[in-house]
């Protein structure tokens, strides 16, 4: 399975600072081949621009939530075919920061989970313990627990389907303290299974795959993104820039090849 790097730029960047920076990671890939999937998700202001300035780019483009519902009275929100619009292909579901910011639940992103899937999206889902949670040694429960739950209303993935879980220590976002080689990949072997039981071994193997995400940089990288552990990493600070994210990639290609 190929690897995945998918950056989340939350909302750090005008519409100008998305389209600079897109503009340069679309050079800088230019000779990097098809090797690594490469996603972006900007804010929601800056999508129609960047699916512009993508065109024809091996980049894709992701968004950082969604709606479950495909129209209707719902200020505020963002459907699914609303995404697809605008070149949406995949999408970061149940972020810690909206389940912390924003009361999402576990029921509101198996919707969304759910809708993604039927409308063609790929779902990055977000799940994460607490640093207290962890404190207490809760984090292989509290993990299965979210997984079990975010997948309540999802069918097996179909044959060119994929959804992919990431693993998001929450004490390990944007902290500069990613969670040890050895604790994430008991994490992620606990998220294997997790999936195994739902949708069988065949499936999990080949249409699920597992990411990491938490200070992750390009020096810590390939202590998570190998070819015997994570398929692939979500980060948020180093993928801001156009420079560390492409020394990701170096780092995930030189893995992989
Ligand atoms: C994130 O917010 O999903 C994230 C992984 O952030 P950072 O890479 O900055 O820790």
């Amino acid at each position: 399975m190929k690897p995945i790097l998918v950056a989340n730029w939350k909302m750090q960047l005008s519409q100008a600072e998305s389209v600079e920076r897109l503009t340069a990671l679309r050079l800088g890939v230019k000779d990097f081949g098809y090797a690594v999937h490469m996603v972006v998700c900007p804010s929601f202001t800056a999508l129609e621009r960047a699916k512009e300035t993508l065109i024809t780019s091996k980049i894709q483009l992701g968004a950082q939530d969604m709606f479950w519902a495909e129209q209707g009275a719902f200020t505020g929100e963002v459907s699914p075919t609303q995404l697809r619009e605008l070149g949406v292909t995949h999408v970061i579901l149940g972020h810690s920061e909206r389940r912390e910011f924003l009361g999402e639940t576990d029921k509101m992103v198996a919707q969304k989970v759910e809708s993604a899937m039927a409308h063609g999206l790929t779902p990055i889902v977000c799940v994460g313990e607490t640093a207290h949670q962890r404190n207490d040694n809760q984090q292989e429960s509290v993990i299965v627990q979210e997984l079990e739950r975010a997948l309540q209303c999802t069918p097996p993935p179909s044959e060119n389907q994929m959804l992919y879980v990431a693993y998001e220590p929450m004490w390990a976002i944007g902290t500069g303290e990613p969670a040890s080689p050895a604790q994430a990949e008991l994490m992620r072997q606990v998220i294997v299974r997790t999936l195994q039981e739902k949708f069988g071994a065949e499936l999990a193997a080949h249409r699920c795959g597992v990411l990491y995400g938490g200070s992750v940089d390009a020096e810590n990288i390939s202590h998570y993104v190998r070819p015997d552990s994570y398929q692939g990493a979500l980060v948020g600070g180093a993928g801001l820039k156009p420079e560390t994210f492409l020394a990701l990639l170096t780092s995930i290609k030189q893995q992989f090849s």
